[in-house]
């Protein structure tokens, strides 16, 4: 049985408390196949979206790294009834050619891959860009950006007609956000790959987006300087007054991914409460 119900799809003020699938249709995203990178505890936002694409029929698998995380995604995984949890570090070529080998002894052929992944040094986050390392530099490109090109490579041959790859991004990439400094870079990088991508793969139906989402916390924002205040601030001074949530991200991750956005591809949508419209706003406003 599914762990995320149907249920009526009402609209309601204020955030969704979960996905909300539309009752009594056939999922959207029936018979198609997910694989899943990003997924550290329920509060990741890779979960929230894996919940959503399951929840429209989407058969799921998911990667995640290090054991001391394994406790927390195994039992996720087999909530939504995943196919296979398997460990993978995106800076090993290899970890990511064994992750790829299983995926097509598993299912031959698949069509959805989410790349929900950064990671950036606390010292060199801390530092400012300025005094940030050539090596921290380096790890935040790899694991951030460079990672999503090393996961769509082996995918492409093993995509369904009409695959689909979506990757989480943050306005940090265009805009000055005081505390995300190298991770504004990486972002950036990250952005770029997503034009280059879908370029590159649309002759072959393949669409690559991104969604930039607004604050949420997760295991990967505490690390941003200031993260508390910016989920106050931007609650304030959001076009909705209030921060999204991780399953609203899931909603918009169901639509990208699906045949509802097939003429979309190489685009970041910004789900963030309205907050990338705005500019300097007095919280009191
Ligand atoms: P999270 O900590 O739950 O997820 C980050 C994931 O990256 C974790 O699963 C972690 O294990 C994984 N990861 C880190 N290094 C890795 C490596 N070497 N190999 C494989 N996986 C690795 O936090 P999150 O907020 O859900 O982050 C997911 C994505 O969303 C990130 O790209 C983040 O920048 C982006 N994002 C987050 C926010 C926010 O406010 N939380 C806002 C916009 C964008």
């Amino acid at each position: 049985m599914r762990a995320v119900e149907r249920c009526c799809a009402t609209a309601r003020p204020g955030p969704a408390n979960d996905y909300i699938a539309s009752e009594g249709t056939v999922g959207i995203l029936e018979g198609k196949k997910a694989l899943i990178f990003g997924v550290a505890n329920h509060r990741s936002i890779a979960w929230g979206i894996a919940k959503a694409l399951h929840a429209e029929g989407c058969e799921t698998g998911f990667t995640y790294v290090g054991e001391a995380v394994a406790k927390w995604v195994r039992p996720l995984a087999e909530s939504v009834g995943g196919r296979f949890v398997l460990p993978c570090d995106v800076a090993s070529d290899e970890q990511i050619a064994a992750v790829y080998a299983e995926v097509e002894k598993t299912w031959g052929r698949f069509d959805i891959l989410i790349h929900s992944i950064a990671f950036a040094r606390l010292e060199d986050l801390r530092a400012g860009l300025l005094h940030t390392t050539r090596e921290g530099f380096h790890l935040a490109m790899d694991v951030s950006a460079y990672s999503l090109l090393a996961i769509t490579r082996p995918a492409v041959p093993l995509f369904n007609e009409g695959g689909s790859i979506l990757t989480m991004t943050y306005h940090g990439s265009t805009k000055v956000m005081p505390g995300y400094n190298v991770m504004g870079v990486a972002k950036a990088a990250l952005e770029a790959n997503v034009r280059y991508l879908a370029y590159e793969l649309g002759g072959q139906g393949i669409r690559v987006n991104a969604i930039s989402a607004g604050p949420i916390r997760t295991l990967a924002s505490s690390a941003v300087d200031g993260f508390k205040s910016m989920l106050k601030s931007a609650a304030e001074t959001t076009p909705l007054r209030r921060n999204v949530t991780q399953d609203e991200v899931g909603s918009s991750a169901v639509y990208l991914c699906s045949p509802w956005a097939s003429g979309v591809t190489g685009e970041v949508l910004y789900v963030d409460a309205g907050a990338s419209i705005t500019g300097a706003i007095p919280p009191s406003a």
